[in-house]
């Protein structure tokens, strides 16, 4: 889940669906998704369709689980299309800030036509928790927050580009975090938005240093390992040249540097 760190977040494949109804919901498929909707317009349906297949794409080939197709048939996420902000926000009991949620365990997402910030911020980041909890396990204690959000944030376009700028900054005002101590952060705890902001940026950061510099087989190995072990210090030894989590952090900081 994400809080409200930005008030305005920041391959066109015509996409066939069949329809059918369910109770008062009716029903539009798509090959990973059954989209519910009451009264949302047919043209941000298939808009809703062709970005989430989209996203879970580029999130299976960002990080190497493409070969794992697994949100097929009845495996497929549901995403309800409230018919606007109210009755979304009746239905979640969701902030009016919110553009959409997830139940992570059911993937199941729910929004509203043209809300802010959905397509842009709100879809990947929620798709990227459910594709590798999924994978990883939903349960898993040994999964940090920055890990979770790491590979969470790193689908949204924003806070990507955004999060080399944003280190080079506190590197510079002496403010950076190291991965010990990002380690001990709650996201959801932290109260200003500049100190969320780094700590999303920071997260993004180790999970691109990691796919970058030691690719995406290994970084599939090491969440295998993660869920199997369920002990991160051994996932990351198992698979990287780092004996434990001070090792990773003078690395990626000299990765930083360079
Ligand atoms: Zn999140």
């Amino acid at each position: 889940m994400r809080r409200c760190i930005l008030s305005v977040a920041i391959f066109c494949l015509w996409l066939s669906f069949t329809l059918a109804n369910t109770d008062d919901w009716s029903v539009a498929k798509s090959r990973h998704f059954i989209v519910h909707y009451k009264n949302a317009p047919g043209d941000f349906i298939e808009q809703l369709i062709e970005k989430s297949e989209y996203y879970y794409d580029k999130i299976a080939d960002d990080l190497g689980f493409r070969r794992y197709d697994f949100w097929l048939w009845d495996n497929r996420a549901k995403i309800y299309l409230h018919d606007d902000a109210k009755a979304y926000q009746a239905a979640t009991n969701q902030p009016g800030w919110s553009s959409g949620c997830a139940i992570m365990k059911e993937k199941v997402i729910h929004t509203f036509p043209y809300a802010k910030g959905f397509f842009e911020t709100t879809l990947p980041h929620e798709m990227g928790h459910i594709i590798f909890r999924e994978f990883v396990g939903f349960d898993n204690q040994a999964v940090p927050a920055w890990l979770d959000e790491g590979v969470a944030s790193y689908q949204e376009n924003i806070i990507y580009s955004m999060a080399h700028k944003l280190i080079a900054e506190a590197i510079a005002a002496d403010k950076f975090i190291k991965l010990e101590n990002l380690a001990k952060i709650n996201p959801q705890l932290i109260k200003d938005d500049v100190s969320a902001l780094l700590f999303y940026a920071e997260a993004v950061s180790i999970i691109d240093y990691l796919v970058k510099e030691f690719g995406k087989d290994n970084f599939i190995l090491f969440c295998q390992n993660l869920r199997d072990k369920k002990d991160l210090e051994r996932a990351i030894s198992y698979v990287y040249p780092f004996r434990n989590i001070q090792e990773l952090d003078r690395a990626w900081q000299e990765y930083l540097s360079e």
